[in-house]
């Protein structure tokens, strides 16, 4: 079967939850059996996410290969459990960045380089790239902004001129926007929808099913009038309503016969059979009423967007309906934090993470965390720079070397914990430690328990790696390593004795953590701190 491609878009204003709904189609087609891939587009002219700043765009997801990427990768990952690769994410600017360095380079032959064609042809280019390489059966495109925006422009016209060469009916155009509400008696209004599809329409796109974005059922007469105003088909308009749990939208738009018009556009012969029973009992995992309870902080320093944290914060919720824990996740402001404050901020919670993050703001206070949690025996998991500041807080306060510290934060201290190492990486972004890497885990420890194996593989975001020369100066003193990287030995996990669960890792367990693979150290983690209600 030819590939066949969803794109996805989004109408009226951003945050529509578009990147859900296409991780939900994604969801469905993957209960059907079929190999599905998704891919993002996004309108910026940042190379990749690597450099912006978590508090602009949330959490840069990494791959398995390496790329930094949008956040909304993550979700796709977690809804169609499958790694994707940096063929899933295509940004502006890594389109004109590889047009700019052909002109330089002679490629084009003293032709006048512009946006049609060659902005659009790199485009095209890095969809059937995709496809080459996965070969999937469904690719779902989801193109970021809103349709009106002048950045996504290029992305529309490379898919219009795209789907005339691929086969109109291998390309099917699924369109989300909101039902305004107005007036004291909610009113509802299709008009913003009605013009964003009269906008998608002026690019040449038809959209072929509409996904209403809105917070209850839509009545019938509504359902008419999008119908008739925005051209499509009452069975192709679904209704994705607010609701508590984003894993609960693949049943819902399931319910309302989604695969039934995916199935008939397409016009597939023999569509394979399928059913939501696997999702559906993973669903009532989240639903069901807990036995347990606790309450969870995080302390770094994007507290002011969850988005920053969004894997760690799917990866706890994901482990607290397996072991059944109903948790209150708070993010605390690290820099906020002081010597005095520190009992007042967290004696309350009954598991600390100490996430990871660039830069030494929030450093100092981390190492008073990791202090405060190592002294109080709080259950604790460390990501990262977490793991790095668990480490200086055991030199400095626990074997007396004020002095020591990470290369990232002073490159002249006498006792240093974690040298600078630069990678080559092909990734633009340069030189971080990226992706997946097998470890090897010390057997008879905290790690050796949680993973019940020997060999993992993680996945990396990356420069400072730990001294190994301090390895046994650390040993004693109450540090145990119990994760080694298997090729070049970097100290992977770290673990505290006499403790009932702190756990330091020097990669990104929330990267690969997924409803139905969910990932041992975060299962260990809540159930190291549930309480009975
Ligand atoms: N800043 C630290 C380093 O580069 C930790 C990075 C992180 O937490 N992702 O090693």
């Amino acid at each position: 079967m030819k590939t066949k491609i969803i794109v996805v878009t989004g109408g009226v204003y951003s945050s529509l939850g578009k990147g859900i709904i296409a991780s939900s189609i994604g969801r469905i087609l993957t209960e059907f059996n079929y190999n599905v891939s998704m891919q993002k587009f996004d309108p910026y002219l940042n190379v990749d996410p690597g450099t912006m700043s978590p508090y602009q765009h949330g959490e840069v997801f990494v791959t398995s290969d390496g790329a930094e990427t949008d956040l909304d990768l993550g979700n796709y990952e977690r809804f169609i459990d499958r790694d994707l690769s940096k063929f899933s994410s295509v940004t502006s600017g890594s389109i004109y960045y590889e047009v700019i360095t052909d002109e330089r380079n002679g490629k084009y032959d003293g032709k006048t380089v512009q946006v049609v064609p060659h902005i659009v042809l790199k485009i095209q280019e890095r969809i059937t790239n995709l496809i080459k390489k996965n070969k999937p059966e469904f690719l779902i495109i989801e193109i970021g902004g809103t349709i009106g925006d002048i950045e996504s422009i290029p992305f529309i016209e490379a898919l219009r001129i795209f789907s005339g060469n691929y086969g109109r009916k291998n390309i099917l155009f699924l369109h989300c926007s909101p039902i305004l509400k107005v007036n004291a008696n909610d009113e509802l209004k299709t008009k913003p929808t009605q013009h964003s599809m009269k906008s998608l329409r002026n690019l040449g796109i038809t959209p072929n099913i509409l996904i209403m974005r809105s917070d209850k059922d839509l009545d019938d007469s509504t359902i008419q009038k999008l119908s008739w105003t925005c051209d499509i088909d009452k069975d192709n308009i679904f209704v994705s309503k607010d609701c508590k749990s984003i894993y609960s939208i693949p049943k819902m738009l399931y319910d309302q016969g989604i695969i039934k018009s995916i199935s008939k556009y397409f016009q597939i012969k023999n569509f394979k059979k399928g059913s939501l029973t696997k999702w559906n009992k993973f669903l009532e995992t989240v639903q069901n009423e807990k036995k347990y309870k606790a309450k969870i902080a995080i302390t770094g320093k994007y507290s002011g967007l969850a988005d920053s944290y969004m894997s760690v914060i799917e990866s706890l919720k994901l482990a607290s309906y397996k072991v059944g824990v109903e948790i209150e996740i708070d993010l605390i402001d690290i820099t906020k934090i002081t010597k005095d404050n520190i009992e007042k901020k967290l004696s309350m919670y009954n598991a600390i993470l100490i996430p990871g993050g660039f830069g030494e703001r929030g450093i100092k206070e981390k190492i008073l965390v990791s202090k405060y949690c190592r002294e109080k025996k709080v259950p604790t998991l460390a990501i990262c720079l977490g793991m790095q500041a668990t480490c200086l807080d055991i030199a400095i306060n626990v074997m007396g070397k004020k002095d020591a510290n990470s290369e990232e934060f002073n490159k002249k201290s006498d006792y240093i914990v974690f040298n600078e190492k630069t990678y080559k990486n092909k990734s633009f972004g340069g030189e971080l430690r990226l992706g997946n890497k097998e470890i090897e885990i010390v057997d008879n420890t905290l790690a050796s328990k949680i993973y019940n194996k020997k060999n993992i593989e993680e996945r990396h975001r990356h420069r400072y790696i730990f001294n190994n020369e301090k390895i046994s100066d650390f040993e004693k003193n109450g540090l145990i390593f119990s994760g080694f990287s298997k090729k070049d030995s970097v100290v992977e996990i770290v673990e505290y004795e006499n403790h009932p669960f702190y756990i330091g890792v020097q990669f990104h367990p929330e990267f690969i953590s997924r409803p139905n693979k969910i990932h041992p150290i975060f299962e260990k983690f809540i159930e190291s701190m549930k309480q009975k209600k």
